[in-house]
């Protein structure tokens, strides 16, 4: 039986995606040819990539407005070092909310000097650092949306003057958002877009040839743009399934219908979090995330019980990070309210026996 996958990622896929790249897999486009045995320069493969590239930045609102849209290997952590090494001349600004952005600030800072405008570490990350200051002369600032591993999204971004440079490996295309206002987004494929393998970076073509160092070939946005994302062998895999993904979302309705979904699942499971006295929430209210709820057992001593339903229910993934403990329930995109409505039963049930 299909599993109820709160998975924190690699992440939950719909199934209809997981079906049709399993299918190219032995057999790409009726080709008698696997998707993964023939050459990425070929018609069916380009067609892929440029496919999936321009949707990319047509249900972000984003086509025709001066971006370019790669897929790139390496994570998103390779992209923390790629933004720095294309962008940090001698200081940047980063809001410290959490994990990823420490990693992103630790690599930035083999590049040039980090100020880091504003950090919630004193309270273990629960919230979103606000009203902080962003000096002139920075050459930009990075922000993290969503923190995955403490359930902390950032409602309202900042309105500045530098370059604005976001990580949003796990809420990219859940939320309808001003994506505009942003110069270069990335995020990881394994969020919420695909399988491991492929980043998604969109890139405002002229922010970019600014920083005076040499770029190696491969860490060079400007290189994998006049390639057409194309400079050596993509990942050929998780660029067609992230481009089934991304298909599937566009005829759900795009961003706007999927969002109308998420705040459902978001409102339903943060309700129960708030009204079951058998849990406590872990972020502050006005802050959590919409896409990775984390919360805790009032008494530990309930723990082994509330394991054993939840696994009972054939829910897979609840464990929370180990940096924060408890629980995590990440409602990607393709998670279902029905699964959502699964755990909100095991944890009423919960309540019951309590
Ligand atoms: C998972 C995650 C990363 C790291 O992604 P990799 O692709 O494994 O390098 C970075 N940032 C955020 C916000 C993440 O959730």
């Amino acid at each position: 039986m299909k599993k109820h996958n709160f998975s924190a990622g690699p992440c939950i896929l719909p199934q209809e995606v997981l079906l049709r790249s399993s299918e190219a897999i032995m057999d790409f486009n009726g080709s008698g040819l696997s998707l993964i045995e023939i050459s990425h320069r070929s018609k069916d493969f380009v067609d892929v990539m440029e496919k999936a590239r321009s949707l990319a930045l047509e249900l972000l609102g984003l086509e025709g407005k001066g971006y370019s849209a790669l897929f790139l290997h390496g994570g998103a952590s390779m992209e923390f070092l790629m933004v720095a090494y294309n962008f940090l001349e001698t200081k940047a600004g980063y809001l410290n909310t959490g994990t990823w952005s420490e990693k992103a600030i630790k690599e930035a800072k083999m590049f040039g000097d980090v100020v880091e405008v504003g950090s919630s570490k004193d309270e273990n990350f629960n919230y979103i650092p606000k009203g902080y200051s962003v000096a002139e002369g920075l050459d930009y600032l990075h922000l993290t949306s969503n923190n995955t591993i403490f359930g902390t999204q950032i409602k309202k971004f900042p309105k500045t003057n530098v370059p604005l440079i976001c990580d949003m490996s796990s809420d990219i295309f859940s939320r309808q958002l001003d994506f505009s206002q942003f110069d270069l987004i990335y995020a990881g494929a394994q969020k919420n877009m695909g399988p491991a393998g492929a980043t998604l970076v969109v890139v405002k073509d002229d922010v970019l040839g600014k920083v005076s160092r040499k770029i190696p070939s491969m860490l060079d946005y400007q290189v994998h743009i006049s390639k057409d994302s194309m400079f050596n062998t993509p990942p050929v895999f998780a660029v067609y399934t992230s481009m089934l993904t991304l298909e599937w979302l566009k005829n759900l309705g795009g961003i706007a219908a999927i969002e109308e979904i998420n705040e459902k699942k978001a409102r339903l499971l943060y309700s129960e979090i708030d009204l079951n006295p058998v849990f406590t929430g872990f972020a502050n209210k006005e802050d959590r995330s919409s896409m990775n709820a984390t919360f805790n057992l009032a008494d530990e001593k309930l723990k082994d019980t509330f394991d054993a339903l939840w696994k009972d229910a054939g829910i897979n993934g609840l464990n929370g990070h180990r940096s924060v403990g408890g629980y995590r329930a990440s409602m990607y995109n393709a998670l279902s309210l029905e699964s959502v409505g699964v755990l909100v039963d095991v944890m009423s049930e919960m309540e019951r026996k309590g």
